[in-house]
């Protein structure tokens, strides 16, 4: 991309002037393995074993999600009533974008804006969103874009465990529909049920994960409403970013 137009997206992100210290590598020649272990301490890293996720696969022989196709799983993700939030949703939201996408970005649940308008990251947060994907190249539309919960908690408050464990599958069956390279987990919320830690998000953004059992990298991020109501994060954010770009 274009340095100037890099930069008209960080000024929207609200970050100006930023340089990177390291140019992000050419995605073609990059893995895992190649990231500098400056941004992935050791000490830090997860090790696969001691994280409790159901793999993809497990999780989605519960019930009957596993094999449902993507106008199958829609449909019965808009049908569901498997927890008390269908009383209370406009309608579910279910998830958007490329099905194929290398870049899954799971948030946490429907806000205000996503139930009304049937889409995640609506609004405000989801403008922020748009622009940090811009920063490091990608459209909104190649990536695909999916929440903890498909339907909108009341008041916005924190989902409940069992609303997490009823719509799991949904998920899961998603993340193995659409195969991505690199998961971004964006925010507490997202990032505590995907890795199944109370750890606080601070502390997961340093560190290397994979999805439980699995080998799917998950880069833990703030999430944009949080980097609206702290814009001095906003560098942060974008250090996570360049780490996505890099495991792409
Ligand atoms: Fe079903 Fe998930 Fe909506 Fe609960 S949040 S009713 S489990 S789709």
């Amino acid at each position: 991309m274009d340095e100037s137009v890099r930069q008209q997206y960080l000024e929207a992100m609200g970050i100006q002037n930023w340089v990177a210290r390291d140019p992000v590598p050419d995605a073609a020649t990059t893995t895992i393995d190649t990231i500098p272990p400056a941004e992935l301490p050791v000490e830090q890293l997860v090790p696969q074993e001691q994280l409790s996720a159901p793999t993809v696969q497990a999780a989605t022989k519960q019930g009957d999600i596993a094999g449902l196709d993507w106008p199958a799983l829609q449909a019965r993700v808009e049908a569901c009533q498997a927890c008390g939030l269908h009383q209370t949703r406009t309608q579910t939201v279910f998830g958007t974008g490329n099905q194929s996408a290398d870049l899954m970005i799971i948030g946490e649940a429907p806000g205000a804006d996503e139930d009304h308008q049937g889409e995640p990251f609506a609004g405000r947060a989801g403008a922020l969103l748009n622009a940090m994907l811009k920063a490091i190249g990608l459209d909104r539309n190649v990536v695909f874009i999916a929440n903890i919960l498909k339907c909108r908690p009341p008041e916005n408050r924190d989902p409940h465990v069992d609303e997490v464990h009823s719509c799991e599958p949904f998920l899961l069956r998603q993340i193995e529909l659409v195969r991505p390279k690199v998961i971004l987990a964006v925010g507490r919320v997202a990032a505590q049920n995907l890795l199944k830690t109370d750890t606080a998000v601070g502390s997961l953004r340093s560190s290397e994960h994979l999805l439980g059992g699995g080998n799917i990298p998950v880069v833990v991020t703030y999430h944009p409403a949080y980097l609206l109501r702290s814009p001095d994060q906003k560098g942060k954010a974008w250090q996570d970013l360049l780490r996505t770009k890099r495991l792409l």
